[in-house]
């Protein structure tokens, strides 16, 4: 089995290859295709899985280059995931030229402002501060087709729950949802029937 089944495109085989990442470990083996066919998907697995690069790969392959407004929300419960998310999708964009930003808080507004002014395919960010951006205006997500939540069971253990639910909800309702979380609690189960169309669920 290797990258090369899903059809990616060669500048994300190129940059998969310049990783090491020789073949697709079991959670990308399930999440890539289906993410490109662009089904709602549920995904229950650990980190240290290679689940980022599960909704990074397709996300990078589906984004248009030429479009200049945020095509795809990654939301993470801290600021370091939301950093190492990004360079995670940069690092896999490389050869794509895929541009992720990230924000969050403790970080200069003025600053995340400028930089989503200009050409973001992918912007990833904490509930709060994501939120004040889009209360704000200086999110645009007209154009905005993917949204990733990224360790769901520790957005709602940090109390993140509502925040999510509010950005969530200024969000285009025609959109690919991927959920990520290590446990399956009621909340999240609740939140997943809400706001995602007729998910495919996979357990790792
Ligand atoms: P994650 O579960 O996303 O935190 O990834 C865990 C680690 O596995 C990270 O250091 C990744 O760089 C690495 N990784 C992810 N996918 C692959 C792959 N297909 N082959 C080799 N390493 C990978």
């Amino acid at each position: 089995r290797t990258f090369q089944q899903f059809n990616l495109g060669e500048d994300i085989v190129k940059a998969l290859k310049s990783l090491n990442y020789l073949k697709p470990t079991n959670v990308q083996e399930e999440v890539i295709p289906k993410a490109l066919a662009k089904s709602d998907i549920i995904v229950k697995s650990q980190t240290g899985s290679g689940k980022t690069a599960a909704f990074a790969v397709p996300l990078c392959d589906l984004v248009h280059w030429e479009e200049n407004k945020p095509q795809a929300l990654v939301l993470t419960p801290t600021r370091e995931l939301a950093a190492q998310v990004k360079d995670d999708i940069t690092n896999i964009g490389r050869y794509k030229r895929v541009k992720a930003t990230a924000i969050y808080g403790k970080q200069s507004f003025q600053r995340q402002k400028l930089e989503l002014k200009q050409k973001s395919h992918i912007v990833v960010g904490t509930p709060g501060r994501v939120l004040d951006h889009l209360e704000k205006g200086t999110l645009d997500v007209s154009r905005l087709e993917y949204l990733v939540i990224d360790e769901a069971d520790e957005m709602l253990n940090m109390g993140f729950i509502d925040q999510v639910e509010a950005i969530i909800q200024m969000l285009p309702k025609s959109r690919v949802t991927m959920l990520f979380s290590a446990t399956m609690p009621e909340d999240i189960k609740q939140l997943s029937n809400q706001y995602m169309t007729n998910p495919v669920f996979i357990e790792i």
